[in-house]
């Protein structure tokens, strides 16, 4: 199954930290992206952050300057979906919830072509029940990135009950032509990453609870001992306390309350305190 056409257009819903991320990436190969947010200003900030990111990749050598200015010149802010009606992939990388992903699909089905794929960024979401109230449910597929998009090489490229095995390929080709290394997944309780990711942090957490050492020291173990590039604390401050908790609320529900998923009451508590992490300046650690 081939690639999307380069001259195809994408169209990203969230513009917030993954859902900039996922816009460079389409961007820099050559797509026009639509970047959509609720918030106008997230689209404001996204599209900065992108500008931000591709300087970056300039100063390094990684892309010419031509090229990064043709990539943000192809990120195009919209403020309404319909505007988007050509685009055929749309990916979203909204609030995880799946009621609100479900009623977003359930627009785009108005909007959009019959043919357009409908791709989710889900961390941990059945994409069996995010297509079912739908009336293509063959289309749905998620399109799973890692934090942060431009960066991290793998893609999970996940299939519920109902996906037409042809989108999954689709998808699959142009996460590769994207430079990216997708791999299949099926749509179980955090697909493959984020299910063996939390028992990690909840065992990280409970080592915390039980003050045997603290975020800093738990964080050098991890990087200087198991040559993991962060450590726990640093990667849920990056990944964001909200989003996190909520996938370990979405595993640990899938998995029938199974223990070893159970969500930890210090990241709850963050969460009540509004200490997202990066994102917001504070989490386990602060940030300038
Ligand atoms: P974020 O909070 O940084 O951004 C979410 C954006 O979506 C916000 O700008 C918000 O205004 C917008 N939004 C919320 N509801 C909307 C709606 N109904 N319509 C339009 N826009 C809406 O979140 P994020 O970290 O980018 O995560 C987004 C998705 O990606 C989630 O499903 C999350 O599970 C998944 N994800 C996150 C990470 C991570 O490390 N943060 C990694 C992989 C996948």
């Amino acid at each position: 199954m081939d690639a999307l056409k380069t001259s195809s257009r994408v169209l990203v819903i969230g513009a917030g930290a993954m859902g900039s991320g996922i816009a460079h990436v389409a961007a820099v190969a050559g797509h026009t992206v639509y970047l959509y947010d609720m918030q106008a200003e997230a689209v404001e900030r996204g599209r900065a952050g992108i500008a931000k990111d591709l300087a970056f990749l300039v100063s390094r050598d990684k892309l010419t300057q031509d090229a990064a200015d043709a990539a943000l010149a192809r990120v195009v802010p919209i403020s309404s979906l319909a505007d988007a009606a050509d685009a055929m992939l749309a990916i979203e990388a909204i609030v995880e919830r799946l009621d609100v992903k479900q009623t977003l699909f359930a627009e785009l089905e108005t909007v959009l072509s019959p043919e357009a794929i409908l791709a989710t960024n889900t961390s941990s979401l059945s994409i069996t029940a995010m297509a079912a109230p739908l009336a293509r449910p063959g289309q749905v597929v998620g399109m799973h990135f890692f934090n942060p998009a431009p960066r991290m090489k793998l893609v999970e490229v996940v299939s519920g009950l109902a996906t037409d095995p042809a989108v999954a390929q689709t998808v699959h080709a142009t996460a590769k032509a994207w430079g990216k290394v997708p791999v299949f997944a099926k749509s179980t309780p955090g697909f493959i990453v984020n299910r063996v990711a939390r028992p990690y942090y909840g065992e990280a957490l409970r080592v915390l609870a039980e003050q045997a050492a603290t975020p800093a020291t738990l964080d050098a173990v991890m990087r200087e001992g198991c040559g993991f590039p962060m450590g726990p604390f640093e990667l849920m401050d990056l990944i964001g306390h909200d989003v996190n908790h909520a996938v370990s609320q979405s595993v640990f529900a899938a998995c029938f309350n199974d223990s070893r998923y159970t969500p930890h009451l210090i990241q709850q508590e963050l969460v009540h305190a509004g200490r997202f992490g990066r994102k917001s300046g504070q989490g386990f650690y602060a940030y300038g």
